[in-house]
């Protein structure tokens, strides 16, 4: 048998490898690798490099900051190749998405932060009291806890780091028990490009580790991304010492087709949209509402083209779908399948569980489903959508807000008033128009309702991770007529 490779920790510039968690390979369902363990003092030991780091780093100029997180960058572009097959290795997903998408993502995110933390500024300087001149100072807020989710692991890594470290802190990253090996490369990377020890650490574990570092006096903000459950709780241990919270959380978006739209175009959004990563992404399309004249047409011409979706082995450069990522998963995402069926809606592709190998799931289309149904209502996270009709723009909105998530949405027309007026409408932190799922560095992510608190990627997350700090001059001098004069003393 071939042995193991065993990824550490990351700690200050030391990998530790004590402990030992097995990391699966979901297409085989067998182990691939162990990973070290990190008990509460390896947290401590981890917060504290951090801490120590953070001050040098945050003493650096924005144009020093900013060379070393280009020169990062360059260091995880030129190992993106191997990031990309080990990130398809943890998770299932195909190679093609690994490699073509997450991994170049994430480096572009890397340079924007790189660039966007020259442009930081105080907004104000001003005479807002006479005889004083005020002024703001945008300072990090410290050491950073990032605790993050097993979809898109290296990328909700660099979504956190990047605007942490960028913004002058110093970070902690707690990676998913299923899924830690990328982060661990890209700390590793980080050293060997030459950013300061202790700037970057990674602890490996669950929800122990995690509330560790979310109870942690010393840690000044959670990123958290992960399920709104765990984020609810994470919010409950932050209160406990106020630390600042930025939570990414789960998803339910509605992907909205009237009949005046391109509804071929429609067709093959929505499979991308929702079966992209194995629907195992906050902001698929989990729920797509079609105006009733189109109903029909959509739905079968959706049911064609999720009939051609290659599911296999990702390692090959033609699969489209993957793996879910563990056995766990396969069996909650069935659980939504059995459970509609029971209701009676109706399972119009899909909703077998496979034989085999891997944690495997069909393309799966429900349809006519009530909108209080659990299928409708909660977050799957699987290859499986559901496809409702309506009739009215009105009752549209309704459906499409009617959930207690607010991540993204989508509306599919010709029609610009219409476009505006859906846009405005729908209660969620993205709206596509005629698309539904692309993202860029610049723009902002984040979620409305129980999706979330706080934004990703633009300079909205720098502003995330820093504090506002006002800075008040009295500048009359010899003729001072301070403020205090007026509430002590012998009044005028
Ligand atoms: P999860 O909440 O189970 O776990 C996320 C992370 O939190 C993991 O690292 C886990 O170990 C840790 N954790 C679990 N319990 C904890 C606790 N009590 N204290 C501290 N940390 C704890 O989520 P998941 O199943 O890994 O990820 C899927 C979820 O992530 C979905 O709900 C998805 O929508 C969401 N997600 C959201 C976004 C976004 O941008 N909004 C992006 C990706 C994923």
């Amino acid at each position: 048998m071939l042995k193991q490779t065993h990824y550490p920790m990351v700690i200050g510039d030391e990998l530790i490898e004590t402990g030992s968690q097995d990391v699966l390979d979901p297409a085989k369902g067998e182990v691939f690798a162990t990973v070290a363990m990190s008990t509460v003092e390896d947290v401590n030991r981890a917060v504290a490099a951090a801490k120590k780091a953070q001050v040098d780093w945050a003493n650096l100029s924005y144009g020093e900051r900013s060379v070393a997180l280009l020169k990062f960058a360059d260091a995880v572009e030129q190992q993106a190749d191997q990031l990309a097959k080990l990130e398809s290795l943890q998770t299932g997903k195909p190679m093609k998405l690994a490699s073509n998408s997450d991994i170049p993502f994430a480096v572009d995110n890397l340079r924007y932060f790189a660039s966007a933390l020259r442009r930081q500024e105080g907004a104000a300087a001003g005479s807002y009291v006479g005889g004083y001149t005020s002024m703001l100072r945008r300072e990090p807020l410290g050491v950073v806890a990032g605790i993050c989710p097993w979809n898109y692991p290296l990328m909700m890594a660099v979504w956190k780091l990047g605007p942490a470290l960028a913004a002058g802190n110093a970070i902690v990253i707690k990676p998913a028990p299923n899924t830690p090996i990328t982060t661990i490369e890209l700390a590793k990377i980080a050293l060997d490009s030459g950013l300061p020890s202790g700037l970057i650490n990674v602890v490996t574990g669950g929800a122990a580790v995690g509330e560790a570092l979310c109870s942690h006096p010393d840690v000044r903000m959670v990123s958290f991304t992960g399920s709104t459950a765990t984020g609810k709780r994470i919010m409950d241990l932050a209160s406990q010492t106020v630390k600042r919270v930025t939570l990414e959380l789960g998803g339910k978006a509605p992907f909205v087709v009237f009949a005046d739209a391109d509804i071929e175009a429609a067709a093959q959004g929505a499979v991308v949209a929702g079966y992209m990563n194995t629907g195992q992404d906050c902001t698929a399309a989990t729920r797509i509402y079609v105006q009733s004249p189109v109903y029909d047409a959509f739905l079968s011409r959706f049911k064609e083209l999720s009939q051609q979706i290659r599911v296999g082995d990702p390692s090959d450069l033609s699969t489209d779908v993957g793996p879910l990522v563990s056995e766990a998963q396969r069996f909650k995402v069935h659980g939504y399948v059995e459970e509609a069926r029971q209701q009676g809606i109706e399972v119009v592709l899909g909703g077998e569980m496979p034989s085999g190998p891997g944690f495997f799931y069909p393309p799966t289309i429900l349809a006519n489903a009530p909108q209080e149904s659990n299928c409708v209502q909660e977050e799957i996270f699987g290859p499986v959508l559901v496809v409702n009709r309506f009739e009215t723009e009105d009752e549209a909105i309704a459906l499409a807000n009617g959930v207690s998530y607010g991540l993204a949405g989508s509306v599919w027309t010709s029609n610009v008033q219409r476009a505006m007026r859906l846009s405005a409408d729908l209660q969620c932190g993205t709206v596509w128009v005629n698309d539904h799922l692309p993202i860029a560095s610049e723009m902002p992510h984040g979620g409305f309702k129980q999706s979330g608190i706080g934004k990703d990627m633009s300079h909205y997350a720098i502003e995330e991770y820093t504090v506002v700090k006002h800075v008040m001059l009295e500048m009359t001098g010899a003729q001072r007529k301070p403020w205090h004069f007026t509430v002590f003393g012998d009044a005028d």
